[in-house]
């Protein structure tokens, strides 16, 4: 039998459950997929930079010819966002995803360990454990904020240690690991510390460590153009680290993974310096909005955030699928939380919208809630 074949590990795989997508909501709630409000998947609500669609048309000629495997121009693009040398660089065609997944290909053997803090990105345990990694559980802990529990982390360090996983600002929590037990954790081992900077843009300076990458020689920052940079369809993202690290993953990445109108995508956006500033200062002037919104509810607590979301307790007797699904039904789309691991099924996570959407979400919270 074929089943016999399959490997054990991914006999254990349940399918991954995604944010919802207007579509899917339209049909399923009979709703005009106009109105709907997607809060839950951390996007740009204004959407990409309009200087893509002329470039798009310029290379549509092109699509019947392979794409570069990465486009000088980008790279140096990306350099010069990022702040760092280009041999530093790689990048990824299925998003930051495609970094995890090379960071697991080229580190870890069967039986090797990784560390993992929860609640956090789901990404890091399911690419993990297809490699053949055992998962050491570490937390951010819910009795203090969701502040990382440094000593989780380190007690769990052994010679088998590969890979340590330090989301920052941390999804679903939204809030940042002080630097210093960062630095604690990775002057503690040789194993790769991984910081995810996927919304670092949208911290306070003294957060952004991406040139930690270049300081130590067991650090890869995690970064991605699916959120700020509004390219979560176009799919890329990067990672800094040493020379040598890349070095290794260069030699095993897929070569075509970035397609023509992604690289053409990216280089446009990069170059579109105001589309940057303007999603990013609207991004946190949205986020104010519907912080100070959602803290005037008595029945739900929201937890502060360096990132273009947040994490809100619901105290109103609903679970987090239930209060989710009353949301639904009026057309908002936020994340229910219920399949992250190490939280209770009372959280979900909302995502900045335009200021326009933020106005409505509130006033139908309102409804729900009360
Ligand atoms: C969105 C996200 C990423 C990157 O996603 P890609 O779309 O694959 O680039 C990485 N880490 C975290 C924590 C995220 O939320």
């Amino acid at each position: 039998m074929i089943d016999d074949k399959i490997r054990n590990v991914v006999k254990e795989f349940k399918a991954y459950v995604p944010g919802k997508s207007k579509e899917e909501i339209a049909r399923k709630y009979n709703l005009n997929p106009e109105t709907i409000i997607k809060l839950g998947s951390n996007e740009n609500p204004w959407g990409c930079s309009p200087m893509i669609k002329d470039r798009l048309l310029e290379e549509l000629p092109k699509f019947s010819q392979y794409p570069e495997s990465i486009n000088p121009i980008l790279l140096q693009e990306i350099a010069d966002f990022a702040k760092v040398p280009k041999e530093n660089l790689i990048v990824g065609g299925d998003g930051a995803d495609e970094v995890i997944d090379l960071i697991m290909r080229i580190l870890i053997d069967e039986g090797d360990e990784v560390i993992i803090p929860i609640p956090t990105f789901t990404q890091y345990a399911i690419s993990a454990k297809i490699h053949g990694a055992n998962i050491k559980w570490a937390k951010y802990d819910e009795k203090n904020e969701f502040k990382l529990d440094v000593n989780s982390v380190l007690s769990q360090i052994t010679d088998k240690t590969k890979v340590i996983f330090l989301c920052t600002p941390n999804n679903p929590t939204g809030n940042i690991i002080p630097n210093e037990d960062i630095k604690k954790i990775i002057e503690s081992t040789d194993a790769l510390v991984m910081i995810d900077h996927a919304y670092i843009e949208y911290s306070r300076k003294e957060y952004d460590l991406t040139d930690w990458a270049l300081k130590y020689d067991n650090v890869l920052v995690l970064r991605t153009f699916s959120k700020v940079l509004g390219l979560a369809g176009q799919r890329i993202g990067y990672g800094v680290s040493s020379t040598k690290i890349i070095d290794y993953m260069m030699r095993i990445r897929p070569a075509f993974s970035l397609t023509r109108a992604t690289q053409i995508s990216a280089i446009a956006t990069l170059q579109d310096k105001e589309f940057i500033y303007k999603s990013l200062d609207d991004g946190i002037r949205s986020r104010e909005m519907i912080y100070e919104g959602i803290k005037q509810f008595k029945e739900l607590e929201v937890y502060p955030t360096e990132a273009n979301y947040m994490l809100i307790k619901v105290k109103n007797g609903m679970n987090s699928s239930q209060f989710a699904e009353e949301l639904l039904k009026k057309g908002v789309i936020v994340r229910d939380c219920y399949s992250f691991t190490g939280l209770e099924p009372y959280y979900v996570r909302v995502s900045i919208g335009t200021f326009e959407e933020n106005e409505r979400f509130l006033k139908i919270l309102k409804e729900v809630v009360e």
